[in-house]
């Protein structure tokens, strides 16, 4: 994230709003608890209860929401699974992990989140529920100890077997909580789950029909995205249900959050990954230490990046310097407002082929194309093959339905600050050797409708 400010920027960060409910420290709080951090895919912010949905969707998230603290305007540097998962393991943006699409690996050898509470006495084990993240395909394996990839499920005719339910990821997290828990001495642990569902293609989960309000004669796609959030969300309850059988709470940081969102028709459009409009960017987020994090709400501008500074310094581990993100550490403690921040983000094409001829699967900058930043409530985006710019405010404009661009629009020194990163950073990987996909792999990335 761009630490440049302006002047619009600078009044905005002194009506950015932080409530806190609650004492701030506790005398009982472990300074090294447990961390779980819970991704959901494809999990758009507006349609849990905490966000304002009207539906009942997530009563369990909602419960889970409530008791931390909750960003209300929160952004992932990349609508795609790969790339997102990749800068929240490692605090870099996706020009510099280079895992800037799906079937595109990190570099090796980087620095993450849970390599360094590895270092600093944390077990660390990750549970995911599709392909997408599998470790041949994004290297993110290495940063693990344990990685559990059990993907042998099919949620919808077609698709091969691809994935895990929220069942299966929720047993096996479970599972390796209990044989570690067995072998003491206990030590704090590091897991992080990704849940596949909601991701499309959308299954309809008739139990929770009737409390969503979903009438099974007439199902919208959308009906059964909610279906999907409300499966989801029984899962969450259990896993979490389970670690606090194992784990006192007070021990225990949970982080909820997604890679991305989903566009449900918005702007003619179904998934995420080509374009930067709110439905796919933006993401909920949800931080819950009891006792030490307080009950409340932020508004400032927050992404994915911002959680592993955040984390290293709420369990008192050094945070490595250079990162792109911002720790919230001392605005939790009370000690001063985080700055509004001018975001950067970047959209690619959906996944590589495996065809080495195709000149956008041989170099990296080949598949970028969109670029912007969010400054306060306004959003300034440029669509990188035509210069095309488009800036909405979010405030008054939420659906991004009226550009404020004249046609001629040139982009602000925000925008083409961002633009010169992203597009040197993926230049410098440009010479980086994109690997070739398997026909299994190139079949299942086509069913879950990455590949063109
Ligand atoms: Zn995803």
């Amino acid at each position: 994230m761009s630490k440049r400010r302006n002047p619009i920027v600078t009044t905005v960060s002194f009506v950015a709003t932080f409530i806190l409910f609650l004492p701030l420290t506790s005398e009982s709080a472990s300074p090294r608890p447990s961390v779980v951090v819970i991704t959901v895919d494809a999990l758009r912010a507006d349609h849990l209860g905490s966000y304002g949905y009207s539906r009942s969707t997530s009563p369990n998230i909602d419960r889970l929401m409530s008791q931390g603290l909750r960003f209300e305007r929160a952004w992932t540097p990349e609508p795609l699974t790969g790339p997102a998962i990749c800068s929240m393991v490692t605090g870099l943006e996706p020009h510099d992990h280079a895992a800037t699409r799906n079937g595109l690996r990190m570099k090796p050898g980087l620095n993450s989140l849970p390599k360094t509470l590895a270092e600093n006495g944390w077990k660390t084990a990750a549970f995911v529920g599709t392909w997408t993240l599998k470790d041949n395909l994004t290297l993110l394996g290495e940063h693990f100890e344990t990685y559990g990839e059990r993907l042998d499920r099919k949620r919808w005719f077609g698709i091969l077997n691809s994935e895990a339910t929220c069942e299966d990821v929720t047993d096996d997290a479970l599972d390796w909580l209990g044989e570690e828990r067995k072998k003491g001495p206990e030590k704090p642990f590091f897991l992080w789950v990704h849940y596949i569902e909601p991701h499309a293609p959308y299954r309809f989960h008739n139990e929770y029909a009737d409390r969503i309000g979903v009438n099974d004669d007439q199902l919208t796609k959308k009906d059964r995205y909610d279906t999907e959030i409300a499966a989801v969300d029984a899962s969450i309850d259990r896993l979490l249900a389970g670690i606090r059988q194992a784990v006192e709470e007070e021990d225990l940081l949970v982080v909820l959050t997604a890679d991305h969102g989903e566009s449900l028709g918005e702007h003619n459009y179904w998934g995420h990954g080509r374009y930067l409009y709110e439905p796919s960017l933006r993401i909920p987020l949800g931080i819950v230490w009891p006792g030490v994090i307080p009950v409340g709400t932020v508004s400032s501008q927050a992404t994915l990046l911002d959680l592993m500074p955040t984390l290293l310094d709420l369990v008192g581990v050094e945070v490595p310097e250079d990162l792109p993100g911002e720790s919230w550490a001392t605005t939790i403690r009370g000690a001063g407002e985080i700055a509004e921040r001018v975001g950067c983000y970047q959209a690619h094409r959906g996944a590589v082929h495996g065809d080495s001829s195709r000149e956008s699967d041989k170099k990296r900058s080949k598949g970028l194309l969109w670029v912007g930043v969010i400054n306060g409530d306004t959003k300034e985006i440029v669509k990188v093959s035509r210069q095309l710019i488009q800036i909405y405010d979010l405030a008054a404009d939420p659906g991004e339905l009226e550009t404020l661009a004249p046609v001629d629009a040139k982009p602000s020194d925000s925008l083409s600050a961002c633009l010169a990163r992203v597009a040197e950073g993926l230049g410098s990987l440009d010479t980086l050797a994109t690997q070739k996909l398997d026909d299994e792999t190139v079949e299942k990335l086509r069913a879950l409708g990455y590949l063109e």
